[in-house]
């Protein structure tokens, strides 16, 4: 990928200015080789702001480095009381001392054609850039208003048209997509389109694979107050996403599911592109509601190659298929979907493989479930697929759930047998191996386990496919005691890896994404 063709601007959050010159982190962005980052000062937030002390941190930072915002009330300004005259006058000292953004609102530009022509007069010569923005913090307009209001900023003739608006779910960004895909010829000017919160992700993070993109996108400080997902750091954007690099070939992947912030399959994914030196960018995509209804919207206008399904799309997502591969349709579920050249998607299931792929490696290697005894905790997403597999290699399948109908059914479709909690404390009752495929034991209930101890020495091995924490309280137990065990690490990455193949058609490299996900969850331990 080439390097830093687009570039990052960190919005300040500090209350006063002295306050952000004193910030380690922004006098460490103002050091950062490359292009350099771009750092948003907003006039209207700072307590001591006076025109000494605006020019005094301007110098400090660099103006060249700084996007300069004073935004007006009625747009989420922080001063109810600021005239458009004294914001322009601000606005104009640093298009005077050189800033290399001054972002006007399009509201006041329309109401004061004067603050714009000051500030075109203010720049004189110098390479200051000017913004006409729009904001909304309610909703998302249609799609028309949104176009209407971009003919209407570009009327100004700024150097950049920006958008920032309040998307609900992700379905509600899709007139964003319209306006960033729009070719037509309509519009002239760079547009820098910004869906607020976790929906609105992919606006802050693909742009450059748009028309007429931005120069830059927005990101919020480490030390910014609030993580909610949705609003990247710079450290996010420039090592997770590489977002300097990105551009109008790069592929597009990513995960849907909801809730997922917390998902690990985008560093993995980002880190085994990145090893690879592969010219794509892997997303979360919070999807409520119908999953193929994401796709039929969203895919073709971002692009995307290949998604990962996590909970709770890996059922509904099959009606998006029009190919299933035989294993998904007999477990009913699919977690990876390829785009094929005519648009139409292929699902396939990677739990099951890597889930069995990891037991019979633990076991001594491939042909070593054919005749065992597996015991599988939970009938659930990851039960069923692990049922379905384990039988496919010739186990023996019983099947425990907390609801007893669950297991029956799912028994009756796979050919298992269901056990109750008083057979697991029969004294004749044995299997080779117990598979925990519920979600006890897994943070932050890190003191549960699915059997007591009785029960686990009737089990040589125990897999238990939770993987946070890495060891959990059965795996603890039965070491304890003696017995086998494999965690769910292995699983996790095997089913990445096999994403990984299937999405690239390269070998995914394995140990790299392993290391990857193991420092993001002792991270997480330690946060
Ligand atoms: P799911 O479809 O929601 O199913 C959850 C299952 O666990 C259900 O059978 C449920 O029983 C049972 N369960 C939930 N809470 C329970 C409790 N407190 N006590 C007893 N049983 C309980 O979820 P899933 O997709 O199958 O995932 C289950 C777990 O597998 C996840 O938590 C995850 O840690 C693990 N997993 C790991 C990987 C990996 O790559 N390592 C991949 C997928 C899943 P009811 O039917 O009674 O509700």
């Amino acid at each position: 990928m080439p390097a830093h063709r687009n570039r990052i601007c960190v919005a300040s959050h500090h209350e006063s200015l002295a306050a952000l010159r004193e910030d380690p982190e922004f006098r460490e962005l103002r050091e950062r080789p490359g292009a350099g980052y771009l750092i948003e000062l907003r006039l209207d937030r700072y307590a001591d702001l006076t025109a000494g002390a605006f020019e005094r941190a301007a110098r400090e930072f660099g103006p060249e480095r700084l996007v300069v915002t004073y935004r007006s009330p009625e747009e989420g300004g922080a001063r109810e009381r600021v005239s458009d005259a004294e914001r322009g006058g601000y606005l104009e000292q640093a298009a005077g001392l050189g800033a290399a953004f001054v972002d006007l609102e399009l509201h006041a530009c329309q109401r004061s054609p004067a603050l714009l022509e000051g500030l075109k007069r203010a720049r004189g010569t110098g390479g200051t850039k000017l913004i006409v923005s729009s904001h909304d913090f309610e909703a998302v307009p249609p799609y028309s208003r949104l176009h209407d209001l971009r003919l209407d900023a570009e009327e100004f003739e700024p150097d950049l048209v920006k958008f920032a608006v309040t998307p609900a779910t992700i379905h509600e960004t899709e007139p964003l997509l319209r306006l960033m895909r729009d070719a037509s010829g309509a519009f002239r000017l760079p547009l820098l389109a910004l869906g607020m919160g976790e929906a609105g992700l992919w606006t802050r993070v693909l742009g450059p694979r748009f028309p007429n993109p931005a120069p830059f996108t927005f990101a919020r400080g480490e030390g910014a107050p609030g993580t909610a997902p949705g609003q990247p750091t710079w450290r996010e954007l420039e090592a997770l996403y590489r977002f300097g690099a990105l551009g109008p070939d790069t592929r597009v992947l990513g995960v849907i599911g909801n809730p997922i912030g917390h998902s690990l399959s985008p560093r993995m994914h980002n880190a085994a592109f990145a090893g690879a030196g592969l010219d794509a960018v892997y997303l979360p995509f919070l999807v409520e509601g119908d999953p193929a209804a994401f796709l039929r919207v969203f895919a073709e206008g971002l692009g995307l190659a290949g998604v990962s399904v996590t909970i709770p799309h890996k059922e509904a997502i099959l009606g998006a298929c029009a190919e299933v591969e035989p294993l998904a349709a007999q477990i009913g579920a699919a977690n990876t979907l390829i785009r094929r050249p005519d648009g139409s998607w292929a699902g396939s299931n990677t739990d099951a493989d890597a889930a069995v792929g990891s037991l019979e490696e633990a076991m001594g290697g491939s042909g070593t479930l054919k005749g065992r005894k597996v015991l599988v905790l939970g009938a659930g997403g990851a039960a069923r697929a692990l049922a379905f597999a384990c039988k496919s290699r010739g186990a023996e399948v019983f099947l425990h759930n907390r609801t007893a109908g669950k297991a029956e059914n799912l028994a009756a479709a796979v050919g298992a047998s269901c056990v109750q909690t008083s057979d697991l404390d029969r004294a004749d009752f044995k299997v080779d191996v117990v598979v925990n495929a519920t979600p006890v034991g897994m943070y932050p209930q890190v003191d549960q386990s699915p059997l007591t101890d009785s029960q686990i020495v009737k089990a040589d091995l125990h897999f238990d496919t939770v993987y946070n924490p890495l060891r959990t309280k059965l795996l603890q137990r039965a070491e304890a005691l003696g017995r086998r065990t494999l965690g769910g690490l292995a699983m996790f990455v095997g089913q990445g890896a096999r994403q990984f193949e299937l999405f690239t058609g390269r070998p995914a490299p394995r140990d790299l994404m392993e290391r990857v996900v193991c420092e993001a969850l002792q991270a997480r331990t330690k946060g």
